[in-house]
């Protein structure tokens, strides 16, 4: 690790179709959060593409600058597939085949038939890598240990990727390093803006203990307080309850807790064992967000959603049925919705205001129906 008292870690994100915007980057997302977690957070991300000279350059100038150096994708067998090549430039060493590789991959391929040839680049290696197994793809990672700076090569499919990383670099870099691994807390609150919330936070957000980290972020379902430490967790839980009370009625939970559960076990509370959705205007927000919920012993339970695209539609037979309806914006931009819940529980026909814009509005909307049940009930 050098002088340094934390290591240090880049990535590189290997495809020229990242540079022509085909493919999003959601490795670097992925890698950024993991990383953080880890107390290893990324100091900064290239996206570059399937050149041999650059890719090799950037290895280079990286692995001079990084304690850790992380790279996805470019292993495929094809012409294009260049991270092999580029860090064995970078380290001035000769990729060679390896035997138990090859064996490794005509094994995977016996299945399929006859091995296309342009697959034996996938069984290349240099002198000081160690491959990396991928059980579900034809590309083994590496992973390079040399001259106090580590290099992991892995695949770009994220399914790849993620498999690699939670078996395999991950553990590897936690032996490797002395790493204080971070620990979140978090609390969200709907129906407030940013900045009224921070106003009602004061000193919890602008002046967070010393080892303690606090920041707010505006999120499709609402507004998300996050204290973060690399020391002891205990200590961000009363960050929490202070957290919790300034923001009173608008928190409707913490760190996993979100709003499609929240209101359905309000729902539940409430009598409710089923609910159905009718939605206009919404693309299906409102359904997408229920669909996906978690459920939770005494919740209500989703059981579908209808359309309406301006014919007459019924929501399917529930308990209780909410309905929603995304007005048009006024001259100003501003968006309001008109919500109502019928049935075993109830909520009078309510119009709210929401905020943001293109496909966010219609998630908002989603979001602040199911606040309204949650409020509400
Ligand atoms: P394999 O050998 O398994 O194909 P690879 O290392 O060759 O993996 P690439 O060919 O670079 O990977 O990319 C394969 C696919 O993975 C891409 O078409 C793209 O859909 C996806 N992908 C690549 N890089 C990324 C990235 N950074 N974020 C999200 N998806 C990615």
């Amino acid at each position: 690790v050098g002088e340094r008292e934390r290591p240090s870690a880049e990535l590189l994100s290997i495809g020229s179709e990242l540079l022509l915007g085909e493919t999003v980057d959601t490795n670097a997302a992925f890698l950024g959060r993991e990383l953080a977690r880890l107390g290893l957070p990324l100091t900064g991300v290239q996206q570059l593409p399937d050149d041999r000279a650059v890719l090799a350059r950037a290895f280079a100038a990286a692995r001079t600058r990084s304690d850790v150096v992380l790279a996805t994708g470019g292993l495929g067998p094809t012409h294009d597939d260049l991270s092999r090549e580029g860090l064995a430039d970078a380290l001035g060493e000769e990729l060679r085949e390896d035997a138990s590789l090859r064996a490794r991959l005509e094994e995977r391929f016996r299945a399929f038939g006859r091995m296309p040839s342009s697959n034996l680049r996938q069984a290349l290696l240099v002198p000081s890598a160690e491959p990396l197994d991928n059980p579900i793809g034809s590309a083994p990672g590496w992973w390079v240990d040399r001259d106090e700076a580590v290099t992991a090569l892995m695949p770009g499919v994220p399914s790849e990727m993620r498999l690699m990383w939670a078996e395999q670099v991950r553990p590897h870099l936690e032996r490797r390093f002395p790493l204080a691994p971070l620990a979140i807390r978090t609390v969200k609150a709907f129906g407030i803006g940013e900045s009224a919330a921070a106003e009602r936070l004061g000193n919890v957000l602008s002046n967070p203990p010393d080892g303690i980290d606090a920041g707010i972020y505006a999120r499709d379902d609402g507004i998300h307080v996050r204290f973060t430490t690399t020391g002891d967790a205990a200590l961000l839980e009363p960050l929490v309850v202070r957290a919790r009370t300034a923001l009173g009625e608008d928190a409707y939970g913490t760190d996993a807790h979100d709003l499609a559960t929240t209101a359905l076990a309000a729902l539940g509370r409430a009598g409710a064992e089923t609910l159905a959705t009718w939605e206009a205007d919404t693309a299906g927000a409102l359904l997408a967000i229920l669909a996906s919920a978690e459920p939770a012993d005494g919740a209500a339970r989703f059981v579908g959603g209808m359309l309406d695209a301006g014919g007459a539609a019924a929501a399917p037979v529930a308990d209780a049925v909410l309905q929603l309806s995304l007005l048009p914006q006024d001259a100003n931009g501003r968006s309001r919705v008109r919500v109502s819940l019928a049935g075993r529980a109830t909520i009078p026909m309510t119009e709210l205001r929401i905020h943001g814009s293109g496909p966010q509005r219609l998630r908002r909307a989603a979001f602040a129906a199911l606040d309204l049940l949650r409020r509400k009930l």
